[in-house]
């Protein structure tokens, strides 16, 4: 089965590094030397244009928005204009459920099926094929999904209609970002208390309080002051603005998502378009006049 894969960036790549070691695989990325030296490493076939890389089985898209994959679609040489008949495309990108729904129904006036399969795992998830997909489609697009979504899934479900897949990650990434805002509230005004940062993760990890982010995030990343830059704050904001949309769609009061996508919009607008989603951390700590390390 020939794939094509659209959206070589820090989740992107590593996704697409393992399908080039399952089979046929072409790669396309607005940046082309991405693409070039993606060839270089892992194999495949970097493809001149969007259209090129859409002519396959299966098309997949990792871009930063639902917007930027609806965008790529058209045009001579988008991707419509590479697709065949019969094609499966699976959307990759956290999106935006009704840009997803619009998207299937464009591809559909082609014979094209269409999921939502956003990812959750990060990168490291990513390289070791452990990410968990949450596929929104129907059972058809589903069952034909799995495979290729396997070279780097390990839990791959059915979550609903196409859209769904969307949503959940939408909520997903909400609850980590409340998580991060507070982990580092809690941490600064303790170490302030006199409990070390340390001490405090190991008690509150044995304890209710616990989280990804108590248990590995900051452990890992903060205390030691290792900072990795692997999932822009850009993009959690994005996720949290669908979240906060879905809340309003759906009638459901959502004050405490409402204030965390304003925090998260505030730090976007002061550190910027290449900040890291852990770096609102800095934020914290600057106001608290600690830093979280030990
Ligand atoms: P990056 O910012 O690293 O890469 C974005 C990719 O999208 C690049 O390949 C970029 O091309 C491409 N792109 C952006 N806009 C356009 C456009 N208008 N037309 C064509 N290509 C475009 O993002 P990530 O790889 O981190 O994230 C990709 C998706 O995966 C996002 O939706 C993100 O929320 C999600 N995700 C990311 C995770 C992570 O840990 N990084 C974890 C789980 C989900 P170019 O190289 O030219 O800029």
């Amino acid at each position: 089965m020939h794939v094509g894969f659209l959206g070589l960036g820090a989740i992107g790549a590593p996704m697409a590094a393992r399908l080039a070691r399952r089979g046929p695989l072409t790669v396309w990325n607005r940046t082309a030397a991405r693409a070039t030296e993606f060839v270089a490493r892992h194999g495949g076939v970097a493809a001149p244009s969007a259209r090129d890389a859409a002519a396959a089985d299966v098309v997949i898209t990792c871009l930063s928005t639902s917007a930027d994959v609806a965008a790529l679609l058209e045009g001579p040489d988008g991707i419509l204009a590479g697709l065949r008949p019969g094609a499966l495309f699976l959307d990759c990108t956290s999106g935006d459920p009704a840009t997803s729904r619009a998207i299937a129904a464009r591809l559909a006036e082609r014979g094209v099926a269409f999921a939502d399969a956003p990812v959750s795992g990060g990168t490291n998830g990513a390289e070791a094929g452990t990410l968990t997909v949450m596929v929104g489609g129907s059972a058809e697009a589903f069952a034909r999904a799995r495979p290729v979504l396997a070279a780097f899934g390990a839990r791959i479900e059915h979550v609903g209609p196409v859209g769904a897949g969307d949503a959940l990650k939408a909520v997903n990434n909400a609850l980590l970002a409340v998580n991060i805002l507070a982990v580092a509230e809690g941490l600064a005004a303790l170490m302030k208390a006199g409990v070390a940062p340390r001490t405090a993760l190991d008690v509150v990890n044995a304890s209710s309080g616990r989280s990804f982010v108590s248990e590995v995030l900051v452990p890992e990343r903060v205390l030691t002051g290792a900072w990795p830059r692997t999932f822009r704050l850009a993009l959690l904001d994005k996720d949290v603005g669908i979240a906060t949309r879905l809340l309003g769609q759906t009638g459901v009061p959502g004050p405490v998502l409402e204030l965390t996508s304003a925090l998260l919009r505030a730090a976007r607008a002061e550190l910027g378009e290449a900040a890291d989603y852990l770096d609102p951390i800095r934020i914290s700590e600057r106001h608290a006049g600690v830093e979280l390390r030990g």
